[in-house]
């Protein structure tokens, strides 16, 4: 053990070499989330879950006051806009893995209720090709997914869906292409009945149309889908 002098020291010349900064706004901050609380204030959060079919707000049940059905719904924690867009990108692509435990907290908590009613007995994370996975080296959604599995005791099933196909990545796609896209990308082990009722985590949901994919795919293949979360939805 070091003494309180030696630590003090240390941490003086690691944050001097390598100061902690917002994953948001690039300022030096003290903080654990890699987040600075500005920029966690400026985070816009939704109230409500979008309908997957039109993205309309669906205030309360499961209906959708546009769409005059039960939908599928997203719920997801904030807005897809600076400052989260920007730490989102860095969890995305700078491999700073951080914003995982943050964001499955702040999933955890504000859905509470709605994870507890699921009643999903396993989480799966909307996969990435294998070849985009190891150029990367991590599945930011899988590390999202592993973090809330263990916030909320549920397994973490990470060898029932894959994507046998690479699609173009979807935010430079219309809207109008994105379905077409993503046709077909999944694959998934047949359900065996053990575990049945999934909870689909993704990180970013832009048009919808790659969770809804994925939905088909597992619900083609016996499991239901009982909930769908993720951290941002924007476009
Ligand atoms: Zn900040
Ligand atoms: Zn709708």
């Amino acid at each position: 053990m070091l003494a309180i002098a030696e630590q003090e020291w240390l941490k003086g010349f690691l944050d001097f070499f390598f100061p902690p900064l917002c994953l948001g706004c690039g300022m030096y901050y003290e903080g654990q989330d890699s987040i600075c609380g500005n920029c966690f204030q400026k985070i816009e959060e939704f109230d409500h879950p979008f309908c997957l079919n039109c993205d309309s707000i669906v205030p309360s049940g499961s209906q959708c006051p546009i769409c005059l059905k039960d939908s599928a719904l997203l719920y997801v924690f904030a807005d897809y806009r600076p400052p989260l867009k920007e730490i989102i990108i860095n969890f995305k692509f700078r491999g700073i893995t951080s914003p995982a435990k943050t964001f499955a907290r702040a999933i955890a908590s504000k859905f509470e209720k709605q994870l507890a009613d699921f009643n999903a007995q396993a989480i799966v994370a909307i996969p990435l090709h294998a070849a985009r996975k190891n150029h990367r080296g991590y599945n930011q959604a899988e590390l999202l997914a592993r973090e809330l599995a263990g916030i909320t005791n549920l397994e973490l099933a990470d060898n029932i869906l894959y994507r046998h196909k690479r699609s173009r990545p979807q935010s430079r796609l219309e809207l109008k292409k994105r379905q077409a896209n993503v046709a077909g990308v999944f694959a998934a082990v047949e359900c065996e009945n053990e575990i049945k009722r999934i909870l689909l985590v993704d990180d970013v949901v832009t048009s919808g149309a790659t969770v809804l994919e994925a939905k088909k795919c597992l619900e083609q293949n016996g499991y239901t889908v009982v909930g769908i979360v993720a951290i941002a939805h924007g476009h």
